[in-house]
């Protein structure tokens, strides 16, 4: 906005967690000068810094750290290799150029820079998102929101919650209540079978906490606080389980706020920008990494990317990457498939940083992945058998002989 005081800058990273302080430290090793970081927290560091447990860090720094710890990592790794730190600023606006229009304690400025990368990461669907009735008392919240007040508040919300769902992130927010001594009554999975892999569904087990799978949330009960919750299980009964909180876990979507309003292509499957292979946006000046391209990968696989897309930065600064001409789109994915990333691949034999096509199911199936283009050209690329939430990469060379046009991807031969 014209009058605003403007700062300048080569690569303007929004987001500073795993995917943009990587990607940072990478730019400056690429001869990049201005490198700058952009968090909206008081502390770069993203969503490790409130998950107090192991397993992180061990590909990226040789050793088995707490999320906190590699949080702290990341940060001074990026601080020692000269990357500008904004911390308490919030971008509100993306426009051509690019610039940035940002909000922190000082009011509201611009930032110009060469390239910008997107790495605002993802959050869990909200109670609200999932249209779960009743009262709407205190004490229903996110995995995230919990870990932040007991982590970085040291506050324990409640003794004796029901934790909503069996994703990954799910056993992190039993892990995070056993950090305070609080005894979750019941884990509770509207599927048949839990969603994460299936040691992780041990862990209740091994702690005496009941998996009601099959079993929907379908009231939260309580005036002031949560006093109960209303199930509906498998067989239709229905019953009422005494708690007083509600952990609504998982179901994540991209922190995509800032797309909308932008003049930035969104993919209507993951709700993150539309991609190619390099990480480029529709505006070649756009990049992104991270969770926020494909809700959810670790914290590692997120700096991996991250670290991989800053050298296609890198390369675009020096023009050394093609335009997006004769490209092939994926422009849909058939039921049950969730999302393909990246949506659209450049011929360009340069390696690239997202060299696989990632995508995941909706329910649990198998069959034959094929391509299929409106010219009626196929692309079988290979066979899956694999529940929701679970990862499904194609090395992109299975898409050489492809070529451009529009296509899209379904499963065949499903039982
Ligand atoms: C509750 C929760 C628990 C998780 N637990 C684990 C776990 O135990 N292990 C694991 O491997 N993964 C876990 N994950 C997955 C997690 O997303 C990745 O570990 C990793 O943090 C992703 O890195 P990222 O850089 O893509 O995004 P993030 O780490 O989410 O970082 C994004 C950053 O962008 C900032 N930001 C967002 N919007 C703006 C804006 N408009 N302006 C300025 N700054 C902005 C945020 O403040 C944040 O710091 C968890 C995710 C959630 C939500």
């Amino acid at each position: 906005m014209p009058g605003e005081p403007c700062d300048r800058a080569d690569v303007a990273i929004v987001g500073g967690g795993p995917a943009g302080l990587a990607a940072a430290v990478r730019l400056r090793s690429r001869g990049v000068d201005r490198v700058l970081v952009i968090d909206r927290e008081p502390e770069a560091g993203g969503i490790p810094r409130h998950c107090g447990h192991y397993p992180f860090g061990v590909r990226e720094f040789g050793r088995l750290m707490k999320g906190p710890a590699y949080a702290r990592r990341n940060v001074e790794v990026a601080q020692a290799a000269g990357v500008g730190i904004m911390t308490g600023t919030t971008v509100t606006a993306l426009g051509e150029g690019p610039q940035l229009t940002v909000s922190s304690g000082g009011g509201v400025r611009s930032i110009r820079a060469d390239r910008v990368l997107l790495c605002t990461g993802v959050r869990e669907t909200s109670r609200a998102q999932r249209m779960i009735g009743g009262t709407k008392p205190g004490g229903v919240m996110s995995t995230g929101a919990l870990q932040g007040l007991v982590y970085l508040q040291s506050l324990r919300p409640f003794r004796r919650p029901v934790v909503l769902g069996t994703e990954l992130v799910s056993f992190s927010a039993l892990m995070t209540c056993r950090h305070l001594g609080i005894r979750p009554v019941a884990m509770i999975e509207p599927n048949r079978t839990i969603t994460a892999r299936a040691p992780a569904g041990l862990y209740p087990r091994l702690f005496g906490i009941p998996l009601l799978l099959g079993t929907q949330i379908i009231e939260i009960c309580g005036d002031r606080r949560v006093e109960a919750v209303i199930v509906r299980e498998d067989d239709g009964r229905v019953r009422t389980i005494e708690t007083d909180g509600v952990i609504v876990s998982g179901q994540f979507r991209p922190e995509a706020a800032l797309l909308s309003g932008s003049h930035l292509a969104v993919d209507p499957r993951t709700g993150g920008p539309e991609i190619d292979q390099f990480g480029r946006c529709s505006d070649p000046a756009f990049f992104a990494a991270g969770n926020m391209l494909h809700p959810v990968e670790t914290a590692g696989w997120c700096w991996r990317e991250g670290r991989a897309v800053a050298d296609a930065i890198a390369d675009s600064l020096e023009a050394r990457i093609g335009d997006r001409v004769n490209a092939l789109r994926i422009a849909d994915v058939a039921d049950p498939l969730k999302y393909v990333v990246p949506q659209v691949i450049v011929p360009d034999r340069r390696p690239a940083p997202i060299d696989r096509l990632q995508m995941r199911l909706e329910r649990p199936a198998h069959g034959r992945l094929v391509l299929r283009k409106t010219d009626g050209e196929m692309t079988v690329l290979g066979a899956v058998d694999t529940r929701p939430e679970r990862r499904i990469t194609v090395p992109l060379e299975k898409l050489a002989s492809a070529g451009p046009g529009e296509a899209r991807i379904v499963l065949e031969g499903e039982a």
